[in-house]
C-alpha cells in the first residue's frame, strides 16, 4: 500500500498496478475505505459460490449481507439471511467456498451436529480440513483485524467454525 498525492478525480482508495493506493487527503478514512473496498469485492465472489452451491440446499436464503461480524467469519440469521465478515474477502477462494457452504447448511441444520457436518461434507468433502485451517489462521489474523484484542483477557478463542 502506498499513500499518494493525487487529485479528487482519483478514487480515495484504489488497487492500481498490483498495489493499493490511498490518497493522502483520505488517510484518516483509511480503515473505512479498506473495509468498503473488501466488502465491494467480496460480494460477487460470494454470489458466484452461492449460485452454484445454494441449489444443493432445500431452503432458500433471503439475503446476503457483508459486515463486521467480530469473532465470526459468517452467521446464518433466523430469517434465512446469510451474513459474512468482510474479512472473508482476504481468504483463499477454496476457503471462501467452505465458509459459504457452512452457512448454507445452517439454513437446514442450526447446530454443529453430526448431521450438520455430514451435510457439509456431502457438498465439500474436504470441509473439515478447511475448518481446521480457518481455526489456525484465526489466531494469526485476529490481532490484525481487532487491534487491542490481546489486551482483552476474557475473550474465548473459539470461532464459529
Ligand atoms: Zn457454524
Amino acid at each position: 500500500m502506498k499513500v499518494v498525492d493525487a487529485g479528487q478525480d482519483v478514487e480515495k482508495l484504489r488497487f492500481y498496478r498490483s498495489r493499493f493506493e490511498l490518497r493522502r487527503d483520505a488517510k484518516s478514512e483509511g480503515r473505512a475505505l479498506f473495509i468498503e473496498w473488501y466488502s465491494r469485492h467480496l460480494r460477487p465472489v460470494l454470489e458466484r459460490h452461492l449460485s452454484r452451491l445454494a441449489p444443493r440446499i432445500p431452503v432458500e436464503h433471503r439475503s446476503v449481507q457483508i459486515r463486521n461480524l467480530g469473532l465470526n467469519w459468517g452467521t446464518c440469521g433466523k430469517n434465512q439471511d446469510l451474513y459474512f465478515h468482510w474479512c472473508v474477502a482476504m481468504l483463499p477462494h477454496r476457503i471462501v467456498e467452505y465458509v459459504v457452504t457452512h452457512e448454507l447448511v445452517h439454513l437446514v441444520e442450526k447446530k454443529h451436529s453430526s448431521e450438520f457436518w455430514s451435510k457439509v461434507e456431502t457438498i465439500l468433502t474436504a470441509a473439515r480440513g478447511f475448518a481446521g485451517w480457518l481455526r489456525t489462521v484465526f489466531y494469526i489474523t485476529y490481532e490484525w483485524f481487532l487491534p487491542g484484542l490481546s489486551e482483552i483477557e476474557s475473550v474465548e478463542f473459539s470461532m464459529h467454525f
